[in-house]
């Protein structure tokens, strides 16, 4: 097969030299609510193409490359406990969640994936769609996990809405949420 970055011949869907040079993250912080921060390792141009995948067959390998640059690295600096919830963990098309593998990478002696934690009630698809379509169609989340300190994960943050929701869900269910983790954000 052949890299999907770099386009010469390679056994992985990225290449090691891409993963080196073209998958190093960024760390960027960008605060969504007073006290609730979502971290992102790139910039939504970088790896839009890439992102793409979640569409895929291959979809699944491409999350688990991008992540194990970027989101089990944090989470290998990262000593204390927390839960890692996947923002709906719920399996596409395509048979498996992309939020979930994304989550399966972080887990450490400290922090504890809970892949079925944070469901939306209602599925609208927010991809493309307006602020203001956002606002007018909420998600419904629900948290049902463990109350304790949740890191929440997310693939792309754009306006921020599906967050902002989440993090609402899971201090309702008397969870403490400490901050977001994207692979994304389009604001940066
Ligand atoms: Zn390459």
């Amino acid at each position: 097969m052949r890299c999907l970055v770099c386009r010469r011949l390679s056994w992985r869907y990225i290449c090691p030299e891409c993963q080196v040079e073209y998958l190093r993250p960024s760390v960027h912080k960008r605060t969504l609510l007073p006290g609730f921060d979502v971290v992102s390792f790139y910039a939504f141009d970088e790896i839009e193409e890439l992102l793409k995948a979640k569409y895929s067959l291959f979809g699944n390998f491409i999350y688990k490359t991008i992540a194990k640059n970027s989101l089990t690295l944090f989470a290998q600096n990262f000593e204390s406990q927390a839960f890692v919830v996947p923002i709906d963990a719920r399996l596409n098309a395509m048979g498996f969640s992309h939020t979930a593998v994304l989550a399966r990478t972080m887990r450490t002696k400290y922090l504890k994936p809970r892949y079925d934690a944070l469901y939306a009630s209602n599925d609208v698809s927010y991809a493309g769609k307006s602020l203001a379509f956002r606002l007018a169609h909420p998600r419904g989340f629900r948290y049902t996990g463990p109350t304790g300190d949740v890191i929440l994960v997310d693939d792309v943050v754009t306006t921020g809405t599906t967050l902002k929701e989440a993090y609402a869900a899971v201090r309702r269910a008397g969870a403490n949420p400490l901050f977001a983790l994207v692979l994304a954000d389009a604001d940066r």
